[in-house]
């Protein structure tokens, strides 16, 4: 079945539960009905809240006041007519923009655009910052960080010389840099452990550890830009994205 038609049927199964149900209670008069109400309130808001995040703050406390207020009409007219009833849409609406705002609340955002992530949102823990972001408009799939990190060039590999040392050898005073032809005078050139071509120590930083030309990438690289980059990797293999990394 096509999604978007799915999704209106489901919410309209629920909104017909409530009326449902919300006029059955109006069956044993006003005493019945107001607790009913506040509690179809809440329960239809968490239902659709869990089935359909992010929702639009206002449109499910309308939508049950609405579909409320159909039901208590129905009973008005059919059954033996209340004043007390007529409450039964604003409490069940009340109940369900409280208990929007609450669940809201509690929800997952973007570090960065602050936009509220449904449980099925892909996110993505940047290695470089850490903080976890949406996929929609601030993870960079290229360069594999969060936008920020990308805009502000943090870098991600240790800043340790011994580390560099450990990992590349020594400090290449011939060369230049294969990808911003930078020359060894001004940049720290870092040979390639399979290729042994020159990178400076910026480029391997950019380019997450792996050399330009052959692809290798350096040994003892931090765990959290192995884990994403794996992560990734495999997300790209079976098709799926991940759901949080
Ligand atoms: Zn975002
Ligand atoms: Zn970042
Ligand atoms: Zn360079
Ligand atoms: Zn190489």
């Amino acid at each position: 079945m096509n999604p978007g038609l799915e999704r209106w049927t489901a919410l309209s199964g629920l909104l017909l539960l409530l009326a449902s149900a919300q006029f059955f209670c109006c069956l044993g008069g006003a005493a019945p009905a107001l607790p009913a109400s506040l509690l179809l309130g809440a329960g239809v808001t968490w239902l659709i809240f869990r089935a359909f995040a992010p929702v639009t703050l206002w449109a499910v406390p309308l939508a049950i006041t609405f579909t409320d207020l159909a039901a208590i009409l129905i009973a008005e007219l059919g059954l033996r007519p209340s004043f007390a009833l007529w409450f039964c849409p604003l409490l069940a609406g009340g109940t369900s923009l409280a208990t929007l705002v609450l669940l809201r609340r509690n929800q997952a955002k973007c570090t960065l655009c602050h936009r509220h992530l449904s449980r099925q949102a892909v996110v993505f823990r940047c290695p470089r910052c850490q903080n976890e972001v949406c996929d929609e408009t601030c993870w960079s799939f290229e360069h594999r960080r969060c936008q920020l990190c990308l805009e502000q060039r943090v870098p991600v590999l240790p800043i340790s010389d011994t580390w560099w040392q450990k990992v590349t050898g020594p400090r290449m005073m011939h060369g230049r840099c294969q990808l911003c032809l930078a020359a060894p005078e001004t940049a720290d050139l870092r040979a390639c452990p399979r290729c042994r071509r020159a990178q400076c120590r910026s480029c391997w930083d950019f380019n997450n550890g792996e050399c330009a030309r052959c692809g290798e990438t350096l040994p003892e690289l931090p765990a959290s830009l192995t884990i994403a980059m794996a992560k990734v990797a495999s997300a790209y293999t079976t098709g799926s994205t991940p759901s949080r990394i």
